[in-house]
């Protein structure tokens, strides 16, 4: 394990905010993770950082920043059809991308593109392009760091949910995932019915493979969702709101095309994005930080942005998204 004293965890959020942590473990073999619920580092102040992708660092943090670096991909079973993967919660997500393409894996492909690393993929059980990472999730394991105890759970025990999951509810805060096993299909088949996917290999004359769906993906994203290597951001920022039917429907009189998403009985998913841009958002600049221009749901850091200024701008969103329409829209990005 490497331990960095009182630095900076610029370079390990996509927000790029510039706050300091008192202590940096970087973890380098799943077995210390034990050496260190034995140490009792989990009774103090900590929390365990994958990419940092999806989290907003909004003040200095006072306790030790935990990030897995260890990486592995295990084949643990194999059939004529399946594949059972078991993959260490440091390897990169894009990395077990392109383990899948080379071995022609299908499951995954649609969530090519997505930042960070493995072992948080299932905090928020990860979609995109009408795929979600819990159709091949098997199981999940780690550390309790209340109990010190090992666990593993099996999918069901994930209680997943529209980016939701155990670990962001009953388990927040009390796990540390060090494997996810995935159980992807070696027969062709593919998930196409999200729209702009559909229309993207139909626009290139394109049949359906790993690597065209991979191509025609990471297009259309590159196009709406700005490039973190130079943009400090950490996707989505807000949840799409669920609203109650009623509510739906009296704002459809005025907002007659407003969008909307099914949802249980008796509620409907509205998209945040299209509340923030008519709320006049989309674009709209405060300093460093801002809305962006292209995809409203994503906050931004333009270049110096300080932690300050982009709760400020979160806010305002939310305040001017209320006002307008009556809808209190909630943070997806962890606020830290
Ligand atoms: C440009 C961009 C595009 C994105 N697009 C999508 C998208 O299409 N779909 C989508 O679902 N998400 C998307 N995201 C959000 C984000 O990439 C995902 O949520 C991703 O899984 C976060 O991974 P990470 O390693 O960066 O996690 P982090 O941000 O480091 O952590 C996220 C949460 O997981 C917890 N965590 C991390 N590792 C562990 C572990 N080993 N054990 C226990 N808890 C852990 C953290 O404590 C935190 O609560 C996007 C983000 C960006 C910046």
């Amino acid at each position: 394990m490497v331990i960095h004293e009182n630095c900076s965890v610029k370079e390990y959020n996509t927000f790029k905010m510039d706050v300091h942590c008192a202590r940096l473990a970087c973890v380098e073999h799943p077995e210390e993770v034990q050496q260190m619920a034995e140490q009792g580092l989990f009774q103090s102040e900590h929390f365990i950082l994958g990419g940092g992708s999806n989290v907003l660092f909004t003040q200095d943090f006072a306790g030790t920043i935990i990030h897995p670096v260890f990486k592995e991909i295990e084949v643990v079973e194999e059939s004529a059809d399946e594949v059972l993967l078991r993959v260490a919660a440091g390897e990169e997500w894009e990395h077990l991308q392109l383990y899948c393409l080379q071995h022609q894996l299908y499951g995954i492909e649609n969530l090519i593109g997505i930042p960070g690393l493995v072992g948080s993929a299932p905090v928020q059980n990860i979609g995109a392009y009408g795929v979600e990472v819990k159709n091949t999730i098997a199981s999940v394991e780690g550390l309790r760091t209340d109990t010190l105890q090992p666990f593993a759970l099996t999918n069901a025990q994930c209680h997943f949910g529209y980016r939701d999951s155990i670990f962001k509810r009953e388990l927040k805060g009390k796990c540390f995932i060090t494997h996810v096993t995935f159980r992807l299909s070696k027969r062709e088949h593919y998930t196409l019915a999200y729209k702009a996917l559909s229309q993207e290999l139909e626009r290139r004359n394109l049949q359906p493979s790993l690597q065209n769906i991979t191509d025609c993906i990471l297009h259309v994203r590159n196009s709406k969702l700005p490039d973190i290597s130079k943009i400090g951001c950490a996707g989505s920022f807000f949840q799409n709101p669920i609203v109650p039917q009623a509510q739906f429907e009296q704002l459809l009189l005025t907002v007659p095309d407003l969008v909307s998403y099914p949802a249980d009985d008796g509620f409907v998913k509205l998209a945040a994005g299209q509340l923030i841009e008519k709320a006049g958002w989309k674009g709209r600049r405060v300093g460093d930080a801002g809305v962006y221009d292209k995809q409203a749901l994503v906050l931004v850091n333009y270049g110096n942005a300080t932690p300050q200024e982009i709760v400020s701008v979160f806010r305002q969103v939310i305040e001017d998204v209320k006002k307008r329409f009556g809808v209190i829209l909630s943070p997806e990005v962890n606020l830290l």
